[in-house]
Order: C-alpha cells, then structure tokens, then sequence
C-alpha cells in the first residue's frame, strides 16, 4: 500500500461496484491470491480509456483476463485487444473467462515470453497497457512505443512497487534490482521529448504516458 490505508478504504468504498464476471473475477483474485489491477487503477484506466476511445489496445500481462474484460468496455465499437502473457494456466483461465464474458472475438490471447511476442509484432495501437513483471519495463519500451500512435497512451502499472522505488529503506534485498530498474524506466519515460508523463499514487504506482 503506497497510500495511507484510509484513503484507499474510503475510495473504494465509494467508486461504483462492478457487477457480472468482473465481481467474480474480484472474488477469484481475492481467494486464489491471483494479482488483478487495484481498484482505483481500474476507475482510472476507465475514465482516461473513455476519454481516449481506443480502438486497438495492446497488454502486455493478461493474468485471467481481469483488465482485458475491464479494457474491453472502454473500446471503440469494432475494437480489438491484443494481450500477452507466457504462463500457461493463467492463460487457461484467461480464456474461459473471455469466453465466458462473450469476448473472444474481441480479445485475442498470444502466449509467450512477452520480449519475444512483442519484437514479432508490428501493429499500431492507441492504448498499451504494461502489466507484467516489473523489471523487464525497460525492455519493453522500445518496443511498446514502436507500437503505440502518436496521440496514444502507455499505462504502466507497478511502477511505484509497494513504495520501494521511492525510498531505499524499504527496499528488501531480493528487489533491488527490480528497483534499480524500475527507477531507470520511469527517468526514462520522463527524459523522452516523444512523451509527456505523470505519475501518479494510484494503486500501486501508475505512469500515464502521453506519445506526441
Ligand atoms: N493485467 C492483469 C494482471 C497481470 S499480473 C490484470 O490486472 O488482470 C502479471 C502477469 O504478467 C502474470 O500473469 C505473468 O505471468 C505475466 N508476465 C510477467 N512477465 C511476463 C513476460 N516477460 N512475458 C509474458 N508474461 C509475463
Ligand atoms: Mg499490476
């Protein structure tokens, strides 16, 4: 938590309840300890999503499939999503659940290490959302801003990792090189003249990046 406690609380006490397969899927997260996006971060991918009206998103970490569902509501009509993701049984389950939702013809699941999916594609997309594991962002990018239109938004979540990028002391050992990493990325995006960036307290550390 990167927020004070009660602040969190009260937000989602108070932003709007999903209903339907993304209720269930809050409750599967929640038991099987399956990481979905905070729910203030999904708030906001809505609210900048409906703002965008995107027709073509790229993710890059589908897990079961919780942010696709989500990301399929703010999409253009005839929009697609595209998301990766190399672990097998969450991409199982990621596939039911689409399917469950009537969404297969609109989210399309590629498996793979997503440094390889991402070098073998070459689409234009108006929305990307980086998900996955935290210490490969800055391999990502590149590749992720090949991708994205002029006038696009990159999303990456994580990037404030349970407040460890911000402060050295509450780096553990193990991280510290996911730190290191993630500190690099977000210089990066903020040095980049191609993109205009915040980042925000949200979850657990949101960066929107703006492409020019
Ligand atoms: N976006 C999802 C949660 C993703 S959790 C949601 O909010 O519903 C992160 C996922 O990224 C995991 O399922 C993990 O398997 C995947 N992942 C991490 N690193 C990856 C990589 N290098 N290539 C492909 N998938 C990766
Ligand atoms: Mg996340």
């Amino acid at each position: 938590m990167i927020c004070f406690e009660y602040i969190n609380d009260y937000i989602r006490q108070t932003l709007k309840p999903n209903t339907g397969i993304l209720k269930e899927l809050e409750a599967f997260s929640k038991e099987n300890h399956v990481p979905i996006v905070h729910p203030e971060v999904a708030a906001l991918l809505k609210v900048i999503g409906l703002t965008l009206k995107p027709r073509r998103i790229l993710e890059v970490g589908t897990a079961i499939g919780y942010s696709s569902i989500l990301l399929s509501t703010i999409l253009e009509p005839g929009g697609k999503i595209d998301t990766i993701d190399r672990y097998e049984l969450m991409v199982e389950r990621a596939r039911e659940n689409i399917k469950n939702a009537g969404l297969s013809d609109v989210i399309n699941i590629i498996v793979g290490d997503a440094l390889d999916v991402l070098k073998c594609l070459n689409k234009q997309y108006d929305m990307v959302f980086l998900d996955a594991a935290k210490g490969q962002y800055p391999e990502f990018l590149p590749e992720c801003l090949r991708m994205l239109k002029s006038g696009g938004l990159l999303v990456s979540d994580n990037v404030l990792y349970k407040g460890m990028v911000a402060n050295d002391e509450l780096v553990v050992r193990r991280k510290k090189t996911i730190v290191t990493r993630m500190r690099n990325y977000l210089k990066t995006l903020c040095s980049m003249d191609e993109l205009e960036t915040s980042i925000l307290p949200v979850g657990d550390g949101v960066a929107i990046s703006y492409k020019k």
